[in-house]
């Protein structure tokens, strides 16, 4: 199975790889995860990265599109993955296309979480991450059993810089321009599937997995 799964920030996209990756067995390539590793790392991806994150801004194509080649071209890649958080546009989209075909392969489908702005902003400000597992969880929709600890290990959760207000408001706005030609594209492909994100997280997910299982 070779899946995008596409949304706007908050949207749902790391709670519902999360299940999907599990249910199917397939590597969760998220850009988003890769760049925030390597700044914590301290690699040089993650100095090219920092400053454009920091700011909610895009981290240029010749940056991105060379990690994605990189995974892409692995091993655990070559039955199924599920990418998240990467084409985000045309022209990154394109590329995609490019790499898969270089690879000899395509993409099965292309779902994209619909949610409205006013409760993105709400879910990306009551955001919290697990350090250590990536798991992502919600002061009101989706808590930890403990408040501030992740269920899994234990770890003291944190929030992303990127999810202050502030910055929500940018990234959301340079994403909503960005998306729709990315929606156009994939439609005329006929490989675009909408899903309802605004319902609970396991009724996305059961629309999540109707899709999957119909082809
Ligand atoms: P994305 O990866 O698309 O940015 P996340 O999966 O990190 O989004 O979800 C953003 C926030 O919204 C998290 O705090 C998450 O727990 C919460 N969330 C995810 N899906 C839902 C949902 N269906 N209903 C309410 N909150 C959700
Ligand atoms: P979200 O969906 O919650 O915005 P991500 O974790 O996918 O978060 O992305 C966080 C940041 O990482 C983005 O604001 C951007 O700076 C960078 N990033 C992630 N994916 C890409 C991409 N495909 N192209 C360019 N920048 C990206």
């Amino acid at each position: 199975m070779k899946l995008v799964l596409m949304g706007l920030p908050g949207a749902g996209k790391g709670t519902q790889a999360e299940k999907i990756v599990a249910k199917y067995n397939i590597p969760h390539i998220s850009t988003g995860d890769m760049f925030r590793a390597a700044i914590k790392n301290g690699t040089e991806l993650g100095l090219k990265a920092k400053s454009f994150m920091d700011s909610g801004n895009l981290v240029p194509d010749d940056v991105t599109n060379g990690i994605v080649r990189e995974c892409l071209a692995e091993d655990d890649a070559k039955d199924g993955f599920l990418l998240d958080g990467f084409p985000r546009t045309v022209e990154q989209a394109e590329e995609l296309e490019k790499i898969l075909s270089d690879l000899g392969t395509k993409l099965d489908a292309v779902i994209n979480i619909q949610v409205n702005k006013d409760s993105l902003m709400t879910r990306l400000t009551g955001r919290w991450i697990c350090p250590t597992c990536g798991k992502t969880y919600h002061e009101v929709f989706n808590p930890p059993k403990q408040a501030g600890i992740c269920d899994v290990d234990g770890a003291k959760l944190y929030q992303r810089e990127d999810d202050k207000a502030e910055t929500v408001e940018n990234r959301l706005n340079v994403n909503i321009k960005q998306t729709q030609p990315l929606l156009d594209f994939y439609g005329e492909k006929g490989t675009l599937f909408a899903v309802n994100g605004e319902q609970d997280i396991d009724l996305v997910f059961e629309d999540v997995n109707k899709i999957l299982t119909s082809f």
